[in-house]
């Protein structure tokens, strides 16, 4: 048995543990199993408990077929119920809510499968088989309403494997003249400041690598041992070019930034 269960990047990040509940068929309790409200199980006279009868056949006189057929009156159980179980009318089994915790581990690749053993659907007849787990990621929401201090910029970050993307946007001129510093904040709160100093120059698209502020580097179900290692987070720097700024005047104005837009008109 398998499902799906999504969750926010977030939680790949911190680690979390979610409650869900699934719908599963488990053993009558109240019959144990017997499909009987007495307990009493007659062997099926048809059959004689075996589940199967012998039909014979005339291919040509005198030569015989036999052919093995599922008793139609037991169904092939080999017994019969005569007075059916109130609860499970006679099926032996009947469906309800299982309620499972799941446990996100941090940095856990998305994809991941949580195995309950033996938690699928149940049966007299046969040993439950596995419940599986996977694990995906969410699409991030656009946390509105949510107050500050709670908020993180995760609904921003992308994730590819350890490392977390974020894009992050300059005017013009700050990628120009440097002198500029963001504060980003990373997906448990923590603070990441980007910066650069007057004078250092940001091209457009450049990507910078800050070591230690991607995923944590998660280490297989079958070692948990936390090393506090981390992947990479890259920042991708989009450059935001001004409107007004058209073909002909942008060559002489570019040097011009820090002048009012109306000292740029006035000089077209
Ligand atoms: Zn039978
Ligand atoms: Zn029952």
């Amino acid at each position: 048995m398998e499902v799906r269960i999504s969750v926010p990047l977030k939680d790949f990040y911190n680690g979390a543990e979610h409650e869900f509940t699934l719908s599963k068929q488990h053993v009558c309790d109240e019959c144990e199993g017997s499909g009987s409200a007495d307990g009493k199980v007659q062997t099926c006279n048809e059959c004689g408990g075996r589940g199967a009868v012998v039909r014979k056949h005339m291919l040509a006189p005198g030569i015989f077929q036999q052919v093995q057929m599922g008793c139609d009156k037991c169904g092939g159980k080999g017994n019969t119920i005569k007075t059916p179980c109130k609860v499970c009318g006679g099926s032996r089994v009947v469906r309800r809510d299982d309620t499972h915790t799941l446990t996100v581990e941090k940095g856990m690749p998305k994809g991941a499968r949580v195995t309950y053993e033996n938690e699928a659907d149940e049966s007299p007849d046969w040993v439950a088989g596995d419940l599986v787990v996977t694990i995906f990621e969410k699409e991030a929401e656009l946390d509105m309403g949510i107050a500050d201090e709670e908020r993180v910029d995760g609904t921003f970050f992308r994730r590819k494997g350890r490392d977390t993307f974020w894009k992050e946007v300059l005017s013009l001129r700050e990628a120009w003249m440097g002198d500029w510093s963001r504060n980003i904040t990373h997906l448990d709160g923590h603070v990441v400041q980007l910066s650069r100093k007057r004078g250092e120059v940001i091209q457009p698209g450049m990507v910078e690598v800050v070591t230690g502020e991607g995923m944590p580097i998660w280490m297989g179900e079958h070692d948990h041992v936390e090393v506090g290692e981390f992947g990479n987070l890259l920042v991708e720097y989009t450059v935001v070019l001004p409107d007004q700024m058209e073909s002909g005047a942008s060559i002489h104005s570019v040097g011009q930034l820090n002048v009012s837009k109306t000292r740029i008109y006035a000089e077209r």
